[in-house]
């Protein structure tokens, strides 16, 4: 089996940051006690936990007691879209607003609520995987209680209006969540700014460790728990605390906001690199919108290849990358997100998705773009998919 070397599936997971991992030593060894006991041990343990949530929080301009920390981002999601949906019918409510192009946290979370009788509109995106808020206003109805919409797209990396949706939502009196797993360490987050009244974070895709995310809750508002049992969390999301992962968490949060603009000043520089060159290649296309995006993306589609051959060839030569969601690879069916933009089937097929982090380098990026073309005129060079579509252009 062939190495890793070029990591650029950084919208999957992240290789977890030296000082995150030198943070959670000590609470994986001496200082294992549980948050919730009395003693020495216990109480070391409960600072820790305290320090991670005030630090978080101060990162994100919220409280501490607006965070609740959660297995995930999926664990996140869950909780966000089935308490708000509860708390809904309640008052008498059933219609909720999403987009199509959402994570499959949010996807087949709604896809259930559906099925026990709630009312869901799917915004299209437009061609550059942006949703339009003239959309959003349209589909408001007087039924309406929840809208859960995402911040970053985590296949084509586009940003979306997530505080003008909230302004309106907070008007409307409509609960509003936000999935930013992809946004956080990639935009700017202040909490304060955003009109959003719950708000979904992971560690691993920040560097930080897998098993560990939050919520945030507004203050002030309720949504029934989705983890019951114990007390942890103000009594609102039960289990023992991963202390480590706590810890972990907050040390690779502090890490991806800081310095954020030089950050992403070097990525766009390797991006457009990558883009310069790749458009080069014949019948490519790069997905997304170019401003409205997290510059750490990238996304194309390749028309005459088939994107699990690119994948498993560019393997070979060591590198990682992704045709899509980690989720949908491994099914033959082209990406939601991009049949989303209205791309064909075909063209959806044979796409590539590059994810960069800080961590990646210039020299990584120079192989990528002298390997993937090779690629793709090797794999091309014996598609009747591509002999077709040069058969149609002589015949034009
Ligand atoms: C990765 C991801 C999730 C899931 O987070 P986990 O911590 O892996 O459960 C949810 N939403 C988006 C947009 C993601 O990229």
């Amino acid at each position: 089996m062939t190495k890793t070397k070029i990591y650029m599936d950084n919208a999957a997971t992240t290789k977890l940051s030296d000082k995150a991992f030198e943070a959670m030593v000590p609470f994986l060894i001496d200082s294992y006690g549980n948050a919730s006991s009395i003693y020495a041990l216990g109480r070391e343990a409960q600072i820790a936990l305290t320090n991670s949530r005030e630090s978080i929080a101060k990162s994100l301009n919220c409280e501490g007691r607006e965070i609740f920390f959660t297995s995930g981002g999926s664990e996140a999601d869950n909780w966000a879209i089935k308490g708000a949906a509860l708390q809904m019918l309640k008052k008498g409510k059933k219609h909720i607003i999403t987009t199509e192009f959402e994570h499959h946290a949010v996807l087949h979370v709604l896809d259930g609520l559906k099925k026990q009788g709630f009312e869901i509109t799917y915004l299209p995106v437009n061609e550059n995987g942006v949703v339009k808020v003239s959309d959003f206003e349209n589909a408001i109805r007087e039924d309406t209680g929840f809208s859960s919409i995402m911040f970053v797209n985590n296949e084509i990396g586009t940003i979306q209006p997530i505080s003008e949706i909230g302004s309106i939502c907070k008007e409307k009196g409509i609960c509003f969540h936000t999935d930013a797993v992809q946004a956080i360490g990639n935009v700017k987050i202040n909490i304060k700014e955003l009109n959003v009244d719950m708000l979904s974070i992971s560690a691993h895709k920040i560097h930080g460790p897998k098993g560990v995310g939050l919520l945030y809750i507004r203050k002030g508002l309720r949504i029934p728990n989705l983890i019951e049992g114990g007390a942890q969390e103000m009594n609102r999301r039960a289990g023992t605390e991963n202390i480590a992962g706590i810890v972990g968490f907050s040390q690779a949060l502090k890490e991806s906001v800081r310095n954020l603009d030089d950050k992403n000043s070097r990525l766009i520089r390797l991006r457009d690199k990558i883009i310069e060159n790749f458009m080069k290649i014949e019948r490519v296309h790069l997905n997304g919108d170019l401003e409205k995006r997290v510059p750490a993306n990238l996304n194309f589609s390749f028309e005459g290849v088939e994107g699990e051959s690119l994948l498993l060839m560019l393997d070979q030569k060591g590198i990682a990358a992704s045709s899509g969601s980690a989720c949908t690879s491994g099914s033959l069916d082209p990406s939601h997100v991009l049949l989303a933009l209205g791309l064909p089937h075909e063209v959806a097929h044979g796409s590539l998705r590059l994810s960069m982090s800080d961590l990646t380098t210039e020299k990584e990026v120079d192989e990528v773009i002298s390997t993937v073309p090779e690629i793709i005129s090797y794999l091309r060079s014996f598609s009747p998919l591509w002999d077709h579509i040069k058969e149609n252009e002589k015949n034009k």
